[in-house]
């Protein structure tokens, strides 16, 4: 098992990674009152497990369109039933999605409830639950609501991933690639040189993945926990990405990989990256099983949608942009020139 600290001005987090969810309770006050988060799919495989705990459980729906305000409002509503106090601790056990929204709901509900994270796809370990950004979507614009606010705990168990269906894996695995690409171009050769163990999902590759993934979103949030400039690089792909969920309706992972390509293209054009390393991000994220392209893109949504991103500023917004793989520096690109590659 590995154990990494992140430490803000707000909060600070212990993560584990490979740790064992039965294990769970090591990381509660065992006085305090408890309620689970999480959704269907996670409690159809993992129910009896998280049952054995006695902890209350509030079960959500499944997917990105649940990450709003009524779901929200929804699980405040189970908290007055509950008898939810302040010095009750909230644990969500899922998905980005959950993570997102357990965080969000503990972060407002009584101005601030303890919570921790087990997160369950490979995409919530090595970055939804991590950094302590949670919110929900308006009118299917990506995370215009919410807090940064620091998890006490993120436990990661890779037994969890075992039950994960293989389009979801290869989301995480465009979240690993990404953090990689910004930062780390000894986990990007690493990634290149040992696919096979990867994508079989040996535990000392993904241990090691997983490890070097969160370090790097670690590094980035420790000095820019409020996304003042450093942190805009985890946001890499990130920008064409959250305009392709909303107006093709592509999985986030799916969408970060096809963005992340755009994003490479858009350095090639202004000359800070080689064709080359291009290349061999575009094809890592295909070995990888991710798709690189659209057959046909609405370019005039996905400007659309760019307009309104959180990043934007007037006719520019703030992006990363590479200078090799594993450099990367935040600029602010004219929305005009984002259209262009696209
Ligand atoms: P998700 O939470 O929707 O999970 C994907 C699917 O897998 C869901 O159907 C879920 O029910 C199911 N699932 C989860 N764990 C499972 C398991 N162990 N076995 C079987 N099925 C399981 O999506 P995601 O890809 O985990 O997360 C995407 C979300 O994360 C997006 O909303 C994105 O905006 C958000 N996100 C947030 C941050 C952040 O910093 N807060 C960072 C990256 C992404």
């Amino acid at each position: 098992m590995k154990k990494i600290q992140l430490t803000t001005n707000t909060g600070s987090t212990q993560i584990a990674i490979g740790e064992d969810v039965s294990n769970l309770k090591d990381y509660l006050d065992a006085s305090a009152q408890v309620v689970i988060i999480s959704d269907k799919n996670v409690l159809n495989y993992h129910r009896v497990k998280l049952e054995e705990f006695g902890f209350q459980i509030i079960e959500i729906e499944t997917g990105e369109n649940v990450k709003t305000l009524r779901t929200v409002e929804n699980i405040y509503e189970q908290f007055l039933e509950l008898g939810v106090e302040r010095s009750t601790f909230i644990v969500g056990v899922g998905g980005g999605v959950v993570c997102d929204i357990t965080g969000f709901v503990a972060s407002t509900y009584l101005r601030g409830l303890k919570f921790g994270f087990v997160p369950t796809t490979l995409l919530a370990q090595v970055d939804a639950s991590i950094g302590g950004k949670n919110g929900v979507n308006l009118n299917g614009y990506k995370n215009l609501i919410g807090t940064i606010r620091q998890p006490n705990f993120v436990l990661c168990d890779l037994e969890l991933l075992k039950t994960l269906p293989k389009e979801d894996l290869k989301c995480g695995f465009a979240e690993i690639v990404k953090h990689a690409v910004i930062a780390d171009a000894n986990l990007f050769s690493y990634l290149e040189s040992n696919l096979e163990d990867i994508i079989c999902m040996k535990r000392i590759a993904l241990e090691k993945v997983i490890g070097d993934a969160i370090s790097v979103k670690v590094n980035i949030v420790q000095k820019d926990e409020l996304e003042q400039n450093e942190r805009v690089k985890l946001n890499f792909g990130h920008t064409i990405a959250h305009a392709l969920e909303k107006v093709h309706k592509l999985p986030h992972g799916e969408a970060v990989a096809i963005g992340s390509v755009y994003d490479a293209k858009l350095c090639v054009k202004k000359g800070t990256l080689k064709e080359e390393d291009k290349d061999r991000i575009e094809n890592l994220l295909k070995k990888l099983g991710l798709p690189t392209q659209l057959d046909y893109i609405k370019k005039d949504a996905i400007i659309g949608a760019i307009s309104k991103d959180k990043k934007k500023k007037g006719t520019d917004v703030k992006m990363a942009l590479l200078e090799g793989i594993g450099k990367s520096v935040v600029k602010e690109v004219p929305i005009e020139e984002i259209g262009e590659i696209l």
